[in-house]
């Protein structure tokens, strides 16, 4: 049977049977105050109710999660986050809305609240002793070619810092413009010192490169000189590259453009599903499960929309 014709996407009982079991799979506890003193509340009107019988307060298994507070009912959330954990490429409010059946407010909601969900909150430093850690940057934004010729340069972009382990995961930051001083602070975070740094020849990872194990470099040439994409000391960032194609084609495809304030999600949805891509052994099942269990904790609450935020795909 395929995934997405499995109960929970399509009866509510089940899907709250689904995400109880994924919250709690031992015994329920509050969400409140932690406690396991807890009973499942009889009757109609109080069905998917528990009562803490120490804080004496009253929870669902969407309190303490990004599904609190919102009329979605569970099924259609569990299909989105199915979906938006199967799509290579992400998946637009815009397609949400049609496949769920819910207005395209709720549905960019749903997905930024998903995306939020997607978001790891304390992820382990990249590389270490004997590893390398591949560091490179990209611009992002304004590449429209109605854009005007001083709105297209690189001052207009936002840009986005990759660290990757050859073979591995990655963590991506946005950052306005990328500098000395940020990328050190992005890459002293995310990345173990004890490492191998590969970059590009830009002076912005010279300073911060003497911090490393090593700090290889490779030539990316230009249009007038072919560059090597693997340097003679066997340095490379086409991890690197690898993952800010997927996440371009992602962007530019599906949702065509984001406001920068929101750019940090989107870096964090291709983030989430890169590191857990098929070639890591993980399956759309086991990924849709991951992100599951990232619903907790995470709450938000969001401006409406305007109404040019993802304007309709042309097909
Ligand atoms: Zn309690």
């Amino acid at each position: 049977m395929p995934d997405i014709l499995a109960r929970q996407f399509t009866d509510e009982e089940a899907a709250i049977a689904h995400l109880e079991a994924s919250r709690w799979p031992n015994e329920v506890s509050c969400p409140l105050c932690g406690s396991l003193n807890v009973h499942r509340m009889a009757g109609k009107t109080q069905a998917g109710y528990f009562l803490c019988n120490d804080c004496r307060e009253k929870f669902t298994c969407r309190t303490g999660t990004v599904l609190e507070r919102s009329h979605i009912p569970v099924h259609k959330w569990l299909l989105a986050i199915h979906l938006m954990s199967a799509s290579k490429k992400g998946m637009s409010a815009h397609q949400l809305h049609r496949m769920l059946g819910i207005t395209y407010k709720s549905a960019w909601f749903l997905a930024h609240r998903i995306r939020e969900a997607m978001t790891e909150k304390n992820p382990p430093r990249l590389g270490g002793e004997g590893k390398s850690v591949q560091a490179d940057e990209t611009y992002y934004g304004n590449t429209s070619k109605r854009a005007k010729g001083w709105r297209k340069g690189h001052r207009h972009k936002e840009q986005v810092v990759a660290l990757v382990e050859p073979k591995g995961r990655v963590r991506a930051v946005h950052v306005k413009s990328a500098n000395k001083a940020n990328i050190r602070e992005i890459l002293v975070r995310n990345a173990d010192r004890r490492s191998e740094l590969h970059t590009d020849e830009s002076k912005l990872y010279t300073e911060v490169g003497r911090e490393f194990a090593a700090h290889k470099t490779v030539e990316h040439g230009s249009q007038y000189a072919p560059g090597f994409y693997v340097s003679e000391e066997g340095a490379t960032t086409n991890a690197a590259e690898n993952f800010f194609g997927i996440f371009k084609r992602g962007m530019f495809g599906t949702y065509h453009k984001c406001e920068a304030q929101h750019l940090a999600r989107y870096v964090a949805e291709f983030e989430f599903r890169y590191n857990r891509r098929s070639g890591l052994g993980i399956n759309d099942k086991m990924r849709a499960e991951a992100l599951l269990k990232g619903v907790e904790g995470k709450r938000l609450a969001y401006r409406i929309p305007r109404s040019n935020q993802e304007p309709e795909a042309a097909s």
